[in-house]
């Protein structure tokens, strides 16, 4: 049994769903392209899973969703792939992948071979027992990286009003999903390992404006340490989580976001791989040329820091996916991947964006007690990140593009008493 196209992405999440609308840009021919997709619905915008759709109130729901009205373009429903010849084989997922044979082996037993394949597996999340805690199978033990999850995840909450959460996990996925219990009327206690939240990329003064307000909303947390057990009732429910500083929580509910990782798996000893990704080239293309890799899965060149990284965001899931089309489809015209690493969030009434590298010294700027402040981080004397919270539509272009162009800043302590009339000005 077997099945052959021009086309082939693996994977149906932000990056297949992206790569989908620029293949009938580029002029995809009927039934020549196929997405196959572990997930039993089109590709949608995963960001909206720890947003909106968690609110108690007109929640989010598929197909309002669907890639790609993240970046205001066209909502690609079923009907949509139906109507442009595109083959979704959805509730799939790929047991074993044959780069020399170009084929791949679905968990049905069916082979697919393709001319070109995109690898958009993007990336799992780690599990409590990868850290020896045991238990977190628990039906009020929620992770959350798929719409599976999100909904499993809604219905606990909906048992859980009035009761208490514990967030574990001081990363994207914690910040955001405690906001949205807190809106759903749950009393959260943050648990993660580091001094302070979104240890990644805030610097401590940053991070504590976000834990102030936080705490303003009723958020408790509990830092520097990490959790030890669960404690059960008899029918296996969780009822509290023991800390390894002795600290015991009760918990109606339990939300892990311990970061993720990359599913190489099937590529692995076919495909180089680097930084826990999958490498590829400029065009995103593979160490094989039939075989790109885009999203959360790709280590590529980013060439305004000149060192290959592996991202975990939309933005470069977005646009690595059309760049990859772009290279399979028209070759000559397509110059190299030039990508300013974006990251954003929002939260209750906040919002911030970040481009950049966060590196170096740093600078800040804006009323760190009122509602609108950032960060420039300024490295070999050249300004290098921008970070801004509350900004308009326009300060954040400003800063986008001011990053872009890695300014030299010869007088910190100008930079800082200009603030953003800096990027504004340039
Ligand atoms: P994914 O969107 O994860 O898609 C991968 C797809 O591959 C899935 O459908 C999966 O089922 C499928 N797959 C994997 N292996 C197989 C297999 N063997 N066979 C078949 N199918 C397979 N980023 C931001 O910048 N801003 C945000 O606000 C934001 N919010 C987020 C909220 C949540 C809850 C999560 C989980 C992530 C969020 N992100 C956000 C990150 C962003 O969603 C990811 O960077 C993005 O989804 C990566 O896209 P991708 O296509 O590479 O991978
Ligand atoms: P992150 O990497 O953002 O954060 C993981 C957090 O968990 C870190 O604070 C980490 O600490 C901490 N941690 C690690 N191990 C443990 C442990 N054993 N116990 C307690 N805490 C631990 O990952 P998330 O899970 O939050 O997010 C998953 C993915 O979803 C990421 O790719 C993220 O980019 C994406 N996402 C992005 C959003 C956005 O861009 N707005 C929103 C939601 C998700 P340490 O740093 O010390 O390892």
């Amino acid at each position: 049994m077997g099945r052959a196209f021009v086309y082939v992405i693996l994977g149906g999440g932000v990056a297949a769903g992206y790569a989908a609308l620029e293949f009938t840009n580029k002029g995809v021919s009927n039934g020549e392209l196929c997405i196959i997709s572990e997930e039993p619905v089109a590709p949608y915008e995963r960001p909206a899973l720890s947003k909106g759709f968690l609110l108690p109130e007109a929640p989010a729901r598929l197909p309002a969703f669907h890639t790609c009205v993240g970046a205001n373009e066209e909502r690609l429903t079923p009907k949509w792939y139906k109507e442009h010849g595109i083959e979704l084989i959805l509730g799939t997922r790929v047991k074993s992948a044959d780069v020399r044979r170009k084929t791949l082996l679905t968990a049905a037993g069916e082979t697919i071979s393709y001319k070109y394949l995109i690898i958009a597996t993007g990336a799992r999340a780690l599990r409590l027992e990868e850290f020896g805690v045991s238990g977190s199978d628990a039906p009020n033990v929620c992770y959350l990286r798929d719409l599976a999850d999100a909904t499993r995840l809604v219905d606990v909450i909906q048992t859980s009003t009035g009761g208490n959460a514990v967030v574990i996990g001081g990363g994207y996925i914690g910040m955001e999903c405690a906001a949205s219990l807190v809106i759903n009327k749950i009393n959260v206690s943050m648990v993660f390992p580091e001094p302070h939240c979104m240890g990644r990329l805030f610097t401590p003064k940053i991070a504590n404006y976000y834990e102030e307000f936080y705490k303003t909303k009723g958020v408790n947390f509990v830092k520097g340490t990490v959790l030890s057990s669960f404690v059960f009732d008899p029918e296996g429910k969780v009822t509290g989580v023991n800390l390894k500083d002795g600290t015991y929580l009760p918990a109606d509910l339990v939300v892990v976001g311990i970061g993720i990782r990359p599913n190489t798996s099937l590529f692995e000893g076919q495909l180089t791989l680097e930084k826990g990704g999958i490498k590829v080239n400029s065009q995103l293309q593979t160490s094989n040329s039939s075989v790109y890799a885009v999203g959360d899965v790709a280590s590529f060149p980013v060439k305004i820091f000149g060192e290959t990284r592996r991202l975990e965001h939309v933005d470069a899931a977005r646009k690595s996916a059309r760049h990859a089309v772009a290279a399979i489809m028209e070759p000559d015209k397509t110059t190299d991947f030039d990508y300013l690493p974006f990251f954003y969030s929002r939260v209750f009434s906040l919002s911030w964006q970040f481009y950049g590298d966060n590196l170096g010294e740093v600078v800040y700027f804006g009323d760190f007690s009122g509602t609108s402040f950032g960060a420039y981080w300024v490295h070999k004397g050249q300004l290098v990140g921008s970070f801004l919270e509350g900004g308009s539509k326009e300060e954040y272009e400003a800063i986008a593009k001011v990053t872009r162009l890695k300014p030299v800043i010869e007088d910190l302590s100008e930079l800082e008493r200009q603030g953003l009339d800096f990027v504004v000005a340039l």
